[in-house]
């Protein structure tokens, strides 16, 4: 029996690991600039941690998440999102009041069970960010501004950040009756996903992308008419704050999020070179989120970025990326491996990569492998450099050849690394 992933879940290996790796470095960078810690939570959780906290109606709880009994019959699940388990974690470690830790930041792997298409996985990754304890509308801004200065920092063209408002306790139920006025006359027209969504989960009717739903929406009630004034002046709020960090908006009242959690801000960022599946991050706050996990009345607010599709805009821009100088050693013979040694050693501390052949017996063969590997340049020692104290060097992609003294080899990298980064 030939044994291959599951379908929807996917190996990520070179040459594709060096984009993820980048990426994943650039999001520590901006959020640890900005006092984020990182929190690594469990894949598992208890089952009811998503149920409650997600929603036992919303599409993610009810058909998608991985959910099963344990030998003990506990009922667990696969993470299908960051926010409830990072919440799980705050209120058992950190929640305490005057505690020095509200940042937090995580990146994993999330499970859910969706029809796989490009760019919608079973097993796919994001990364996260959540604020606790700050009711500020600038907290909002500044995290969506960090989501977007991800994007900046990668190079990413052309990601478009809308911005609504869902209300609150107080508002919302005011604007989900008369949606539902509005929606039960036109259920026949709607698609058959919005006709069981109008039980449940009316809001997800007005941001369905099927052509029907679109069309039969048109002059839906918008959540913004129905706003208290609390939750107005929270909006403005958000909105100045994003026009203090430079970060450009469009308003879209029909963008709700699927997750039941969210209350007042909720953002999507959306990008024209993804195909069908267009998000590639989202996100919100969540007032009552940590009450209603058990813990104390502390408000929240986050974002999730979807790694695939990150890396997936990446791949197509045209980028910055450049992975470290990959050098590979061809010392012919004992003592020229040997000599070679310790700068090879260097050369890795300094962030190269490098490589020695240790089973090629001869040039040809060395050179043919550092040209499997793809290496950059060649490090060419045999008797007669060794006696002259040299090593040639080859460049891969031109053919160019040159001498370098052995003493001044790793200078001559640095040196080289400079000049190719200045250009
Ligand atoms: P959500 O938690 O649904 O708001 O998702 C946040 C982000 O995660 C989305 O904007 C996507 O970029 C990504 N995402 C969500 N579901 C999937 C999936 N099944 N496969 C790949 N990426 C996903």
């Amino acid at each position: 029996m030939k044994l291959t992933s599951i379908k929807g879940m996917h190996d990520v290996g070179p040459p594709e690991i060096g984009l993820w790796h980048h990426v994943e470095k650039t999001a520590r960078q901006v959020l640890e600039a900005a006092f984020f810690s990182e929190l690594r939570t469990p894949v598992l959780e208890e089952e009811a941690l998503f149920t409650r906290g997600l929603g036992n109606t919303t599409e993610v709880v009810e058909k998608e998440m991985y959910a099963f009994a344990d030998r003990d019959e506990k009922r667990l699940a696969l993470r299908p999102e960051g926010t409830a388990s990072i919440v799980r974690s705050f209120i058992e470690h950190f929640a305490t009041p005057g505690g020095s830790h509200r940042r937090f930041y995580y990146m994993g792997p999330m499970f859910r069970r969706e029809r796989p298409q490009k760019g919608r996985y079973r097993q796919f990754h994001q990364i996260g960010a959540e604020v606790f304890e700050s009711t500020h509308p600038y907290t909002d801004a500044e995290l969506i501004h960090l989501a977007d200065e991800i994007f900046r920092r990668l190079n990413i063209q052309g990601v478009k950040l809308q911005l609504n408002s869902l209300g609150c306790k107080s508002c919302r139920p005011i604007f989900k009756e008369n949606l539902l006025q509005f929606l039960k006359p036109l259920a026949a027209t709607l698609c058959a996903d919005c006709q069981r969504r109008l039980e449940h989960n009316p809001l997800r009717v007005i941001d369905c992308k099927k052509e029907v739903c679109i069309a039969a929406t048109q002059a839906a009630p918008s959540a913004l008419d129905f706003l208290c004034g609390d939750c107005s002046v929270h909006f403005e709020g958000v909105q100045q704050g994003l026009k203090a960090f430079s970060t450009p908006y469009t308003i879209n009242p029909r963008m709700v999020r699927g997750l039941d959690y969210y209350e007042r801000t909720a953002f999507e960022f959306l990008s024209g070179e993804l195909g069908a599946q267009n998000a590639v991050a989202g996100g919100g706050r969540y007032d009552d989120l940590v009450k209603e996990l058990g813990g104390p009345a502390i408000c929240g607010v986050g974002f999730a970025i979807g790694l695939e599709r990150l890396v997936s805009l990446v791949s197509t821009s045209p980028i910055n990326f450049k992975s470290p100088l990959k050098i590979y050693f061809a010392g012919l013979g004992e003592e020229a491996r040997v000599r070679l040694l310790p700068i090879m050693l260097v050369l890795r501390r300094e962030g190269f990569c490098v490589l020695s052949a240790f089973d090629a017996q001869t040039f040809k063969a060395m050179l043919r492998q550092a040209d499997r590997l793809n290496a950059d340049e060649t490090v060419i020692v045999g008797e007669d450099e060794l006696k002259q104290g040299v090593a040639q060097i080859k460049n891969m992609k031109t053919g160019e050849q040159k001498n370098v003294s052995l003493n001044t080899l790793v200078d001559y990298f640095k040196g080289s690394l400079l000049s190719s980064t200045q250009s």
